[in-house]
């Protein structure tokens, strides 16, 4: 059964089918098609098993921001293996990667926000979150604030925890999510649930949900609050401007903690170091996975702001990960940093490449089937409707048209992503203006397939 990048894709698929179960994926679709088999990439590009090249528009799954095949990642990588491949640190011990990237990632985040704990994912990092607003409360005498406050169809995760704090009513509906203890409120959805509100009405509306929700459940039982600053996996929904400064007037008002979950949005993705920079919020807990090392390793956190930080090391917080701060994902990341520092990546995204894209991204809302059209730096994405004046969804076959322009993208060899009936790009952040134009014009024709 052994089998090579060589073998005939055929072969691949069936083995695939046979042993190995996707996330997110019904199988027996998958084993009737067969999964395209990724065999190598470089930049933007990636090539399948049947040497075809196809343009990343989704960065992988929102993170590869430095592009494909960076030598220098690989090279970090090899030299950590070699020289300390593994060590923990949980009983009184560190080590020299966890040390440096902790101190980088102090230096990039804005604020007092100066503290790292480390996990493997998002999801691990917002399980953490979950623990450790609690356990902050119960440190400063208020043991029964411990209600966590987030928002339908928000994405937070795939475990119990995380999952449970994440929105998606499919997850929710299988295997016993969400755990007590959190409460879900409206997206700031404009263009399908705002009606006949402006978005600027609606967005008040959907922030002032947050002071509803505090004052019914009762402000002295409430911890938090967490919201992506753009939502990603529901669909890159982009909140009126009015939405985020009112949330932060109400968490400041009822002293609740507000954690920025940063797992698409940091590290550049929204032309800023951290989405929460770009929608203007002050959060006292960030999470961070993704784009903190490209993909290249499996890593992410939680950074903590001062105040805490101080109070969670009065106690041992009785959490952690065999891999948190692990040595090979900790240098790389901080490599990668680099690379995204010394290259200025995030400023060419926010002052070149980005309003490039910006540019020819909102032109695709004059195709008949998309509704809407909106990208904040290189997270974007697009309406599909039958109608535009009424904004209506395809009512009858909630994500087919979606599925069917994805589908015409993968076969014109771009990667777009759907959710129902909005496309989104999240392409890796070294987009070059001439891919972008390949990316557009390819979008272009999928959307005429599927017209
Ligand atoms: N939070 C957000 C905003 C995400 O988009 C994701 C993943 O897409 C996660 C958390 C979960 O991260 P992971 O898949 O690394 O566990």
């Amino acid at each position: 059964t052994l089998v090579s990048v060589n073998s005939p894709t055929s072969e691949l698929q069936a083995l695939d089918a046979a042993h190995h179960m996707h996330p997110f994926t019904t199988a027996q679709d998958l084993a009737r098609k067969g999964a395209r088999v990724i065999t190598r990439a470089e930049g933007c590009w990636l090539t399948d098993s049947e040497g075809e090249r196809i343009l990343d528009g989704m960065a992988g799954l929102w993170c590869v921001n430095v592009g494909y095949g960076r030598r220098e990642l690989a090279d970090v990588a090899q030299r950590q293996m070699l020289e300390l491949p593994y060590y923990n640190t949980f009983f009184q011990t560190t080590h020299v990667p966890v040390i440096q990237l902790a101190a980088k990632i102090a230096e990039l985040a804005p604020g007092d926000l100066n503290t790292v704990f480390f996990a493997s994912s998002g999801s691990e990092a917002n399980d953490t979150n979950l623990r450790l607003v609690r356990t902050y409360w119960q440190e400063k005498g208020e043991p029964q604030r411990d209600v966590i406050i987030s928002r339908w169809n928000g994405y937070h995760g795939s475990s119990v925890g995380s999952g449970s704090l994440g929105g998606m009513k499919g997850m929710h509906a299988q295997g016993g999510m969400p755990i007590p203890g959190i409460h879900h409120i409206d997206q700031p959805h404009w263009y399908n649930e705002g009606g006949d509100m402006t978005p600027e009405e609606f967005g008040l509306e959907r922030a002032r949900q947050l002071e509803a929700a505090i004052e019914e459940i009762g402000p002295h039982r409430v911890a938090a609050f967490i919201a992506e600053p753009i939502q990603g996996a529901g669909g890159v929904i982009i909140p009126p401007s009015t939405y985020w400064p009112e949330v932060q007037r109400i968490v400041d008002k009822y002293g609740i903690l507000l954690i920025a979950d940063e797992v698409i949005c940091g590290f550049g993705r929204t032309g800023a170091w951290f989405g929460s920079e770009t929608v203007g919020i002050r959060p006292d807990i960030m999470t961070i996975a993704k784009g903190l090392s490209s993909g290249y390793q499996p890593i992410g956190g939680s950074i903590l702001s001062d105040e805490v930080a101080g109070v969670i090391a009065k106690t041992e917080f009785n959490h952690g990960y065999t891999y948190s701060g692990h040595p090979v994902a900790s240098a790389v990341a901080l490599e990668n940093l680099r690379i995204l520092q010394e290259e200025k990546i995030v400023e060419r995204v926010r002052d070149d490449t980005g309003p490039y894209l910006k540019t020819k991204f909102e032109a695709l809302a004059e195709h008949p089937l998309v509704g809407e059209a909106r990208i904040v730096g290189m997270m974007g994405s697009l309406a599909l409707t039958p109608d535009k004046a009424s904004r209506a969804p395809f009512e009858a076959e909630a994500g087919t048209a979606g599925y069917i322009t994805r589908e015409r993208c993968f076969a014109n060899n771009l990667i777009m992503r759907h959710v129902y009936d909005r496309m989104i790009i999240s392409p890796p952040l070294v987009i070059s203006k001439e891919e972008i134009d390949i990316l557009i014009s390819r979008a272009w024709t999928a959307l005429d397939e599927a017209h």
